[in-house]
């Protein structure tokens, strides 16, 4: 790829994100979007009717840098609730620009140049960039579907070898996009002792901390010698399906909180005032608002799962998150790039190319990912459009 004029040596080879670019195609195209990850409903009415309550109350101006009390109040009180987890408010809690920016100022603000930040591949497309950005390398532990088929892993010798005297972090995003793999307790007591072992920093990225459909989501943050290393960050674009809201969090031991908020202040300094007073509401929705949001999402996954399969792809069921990985081999096809440059024309859906996730593409190259955050009328019809498109004698 030749260099991008005017953009810094931190920034090249940093294109359009995959999912604008995927998003752009599937209007131009008419297609079914299952591409970008963003739910096509709106979140729960409780949740909408208190920001137009607060634009109404006058909750327009510059929140507190740290965000507002009551919502770092409810932040706090989540992560008692759900996972046992103690942190005051005052200090040990931030509200950022989504997760986007929770995870960016973390880079930004504990790497040093040339430290090395361990993370599974494939990654959401902004870690790669966030720790670019900061001036650091980016060590991938590869994560491989297994030949019997249901779930991703990594080689623990891999993860071993991984550590280094340069490295600075680990990143973890569990559950994990875009594979959908939820680490096991096994996988984490691993991790925590690396980390311990190499006095190593996590940062754990848990957006999808309520989308988990077999077993519970597990913080690293709560593994024995973890809670004074760990700063784990999430957000409500997913869990109240308000994705372009931006109200992230991330939550720490104090001394790390504060050097993470030293930057965020200068990325963008606060955000969302009327959303904030929100999301808290969100955050304490009774115990029904949460099973139901995983058994509607469960329900969206088993009913994708088949449509693939009937289309003929090879399926990977995901543990958590909401996005489906399948391979194309199946039905022919080898390079998944090109298969998602054409399914719009083939089938008229859009799906997005595993490989853009990955640091070497190849360990990716055949693999496509799916959202099902759609309603099931959207998901039938994709079915119904790749099973046609796909198999066309059959049709
Ligand atoms: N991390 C992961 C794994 C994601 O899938 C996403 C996309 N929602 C984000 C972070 C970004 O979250 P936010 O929209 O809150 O910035
Ligand atoms: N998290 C979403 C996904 O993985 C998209 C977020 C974005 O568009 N940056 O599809």
């Amino acid at each position: 790829m030749g260099r991008t004029p005017h953009l810094s040596s931190r920034l090249q080879g940093f294109g359009t994100t995959i999912f604008a670019e995927m998003s752009a195609l599937a209007a131009k195209t008419n297609a079914v979007n299952l591409g970008q990850g963003f739910p096509d409903s709106d979140g729960p009415i409780e949740v909408l009717n208190a920001a137009v309550d607060a634009i109404q109350a006058g909750v327009n101006q510059y929140p507190p840098g740290p965000g507002i009390a009551d919502l770092r109040v409810a932040i706090a009180e989540h992560q008692k609730r759900f996972w046992k987890l103690d942190y005051d408010p005052e200090s040990e809690v931030l509200v950022t620009a989504g997760a986007t920016e929770a995870i960016a100022a973390s880079m930004l603000s504990l790497c040093e140049t040339g430290d090395e930040v361990i993370v599974f591949d494939p990654t959401y497309d902004s870690y790669g960039a966030g720790i670019s950005l900061a001036g650091a390398i980016m060590k991938g532990v590869v994560l491989r579907p297994p030949p019997s088929g249901t779930t991703f892993e990594f080689d623990p010798d891999e993860l071993r070898r991984a550590f280094s005297p340069k490295t600075r972090l680990l990143l973890l995003n569990s559950p994990h996009n875009p594979t959908g793999k939820v680490f096991t307790e096994a996988e984490l007591t691993l991790i925590a002792e690396l980390c311990c072992q190499h006095d190593v920093i996590a940062v754990t990225d848990e957006v999808y901390e309520h989308i988990v459909f077999e077993r519970s989501h597990l913080p690293l943050a709560a593994f024995p010698g973890m809670s004074d290393r760990t700063v784990t960050i999430s957000s409500g674009g997913k869990t109240f399906s308000c994705t372009g809201w931006k109200i992230g969090w991330a939550v720490g031991p104090a001394p790390l909180i504060t050097a993470v908020r030293t930057a965020k202040q200068f990325l963008t300094f606060v955000n969302g005032a009327p959303f904030q007073p929100a999301i808290a509401t969100g955050l304490r929705l009774g115990d029904d608002f949460y099973q139901s949001l995983t058994s509607s999402m469960k329900a969206k996954r088993d009913l994708l799962s088949d449509l693939l399969e009937a289309a003929g792809f090879e399926v990977f069921q995901p543990e958590g998150t909401y996005f489906t990985t399948a391979d194309i081999r199946p039905l022919g096809f080898d390079n998944g790039v090109d298969f998602c440059l054409r399914l719009p024309e083939m089938a008229g859906v859009v799906a997005v190319p595993s490989e853009v996730f990955y640091q070497d593409s190849r360990n990716g190259a055949t693999l496509v990912r799916f959202c099902f955050a759609k309603s099931d009328q959207t998901l039938l019809e994709a079915g119904r459009r790749l099973a046609d498109g796909l198999n066309p004698a059959s049709g």
